[in-house]
């Protein structure tokens, strides 16, 4: 879609399921590639859609994926994930010139890197700059040991040192940053103490990247999601002031984790429930 002067893709690398241990099976996999041991029951299928911002020379990635299929020798070559996206629009690993992390759980940053056939971690976007919130990497560091009780919300931060050690990453602070013009994070908490949304303006039009503040298109009107916020009640607010102005600015929503519903504006029922008014992008 066009946003103003900002063309913005969704690189949807397909349905997954999630289990509560945190290891991830392709939805459309079925049987054959499941784990008879997994508990099933505790699992959940989401979507995984990346987006790409382009604006001028810069070429922005609001989170990474899963990137199944990167590492050298991986039994899932020929799976959709950041690099088969970009190829349809043109671009390699190497033209991302910016990378912003919503938060630092392994369904939205595996994608940064991958490993290479000698087993050395190389990121996935060479010439980017990897941007996170300083909080959510102190908070990520605090739960590396811990046991997790939600799907995927697991760290994993070995591969992410690599980046560190390469000063790849920019460490924000405080409540907002603008990290290209037009291109605004916002710290949200919530989700995860470090928990950052993306504002889009380009030219007077809005659009916003909310991550696991608003996972998919099905949590619009329920703000009680309890068992995925570590502050829910900080969630909520946050939820509640970031939709208000989607819905004033007639602005377009991405979402990480819909299944089908990727993108669209607001609107409001009769009962004054958002509705999504989804985006004829296809
Ligand atoms: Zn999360």
């Amino acid at each position: 879609m066009q946003l103003g002067s900002f063309t913005i893709e969704i690189l949807s690398e397909g349905r997954f399921e999630i289990f509560r241990d945190g290891h991830i099976n392709r939805s459309s996999d079925g049987e054959s590639n499941s784990n008879s041991s997994a508990p099933a029951d505790h699992s959940a299928v989401v979507g995984i859609n990346p987006v790409l911002v382009k604006t001028g020379p810069y070429n922005v990635l609001l989170d990474t994926g899963l990137g199944w299929g990167l590492d050298a020798g991986s039994s899932y070559g020929d799976v959709s994930n950041v690099r088969t996206n970009l190829e349809i629009f043109e671009l390699a690993p190497e033209d991302i010139t910016h990378v912003i992390l919503s938060h630092l759980h392994y369904d939205h940053m595996a994608g940064c890197s991958y490993t290479t056939s000698d087993h050395k971690t190389k990121p996935t976007f060479p010439n980017a700059q990897y941007y996170v919130h300083k909080r959510e990497w102190e908070h990520a560091l605090s739960q590396v040991d811990t046991a997790q009780t939600i799907p995927g919300a697991n760290y994993q931060l070995d591969d992410f040192y690599r980046l560190i050690a390469d000063s790849s990453v920019e460490f924000l602070e405080g409540t907002s940053n603008t990290i290209l013009e037009g291109i605004t994070t916002l710290l949200t908490d919530g989700h995860t103490p470090g928990h950052q949304a993306v504002m889009l303006n380009a030219g007077g039009e809005h659009a916003y990247y909310l991550g696991d503040l608003l996972p998919s298109s099905a949590h619009l009107n329920h703000y009680g999601m309890r068992e995925l916020d570590t502050d829910p009640i900080q969630a909520k607010k946050r939820k509640v002031q970031l939709l208000r102005s989607a819905f004033e600015e007639k602005a377009c929503l991405f979402f990480y984790h819909s299944q089908y519903s990727q993108a669209g504006s607001l609107e409001k029922n009769k009962n004054k429930q958002y509705v999504l008014k989804e985006l004829n992008s296809k």
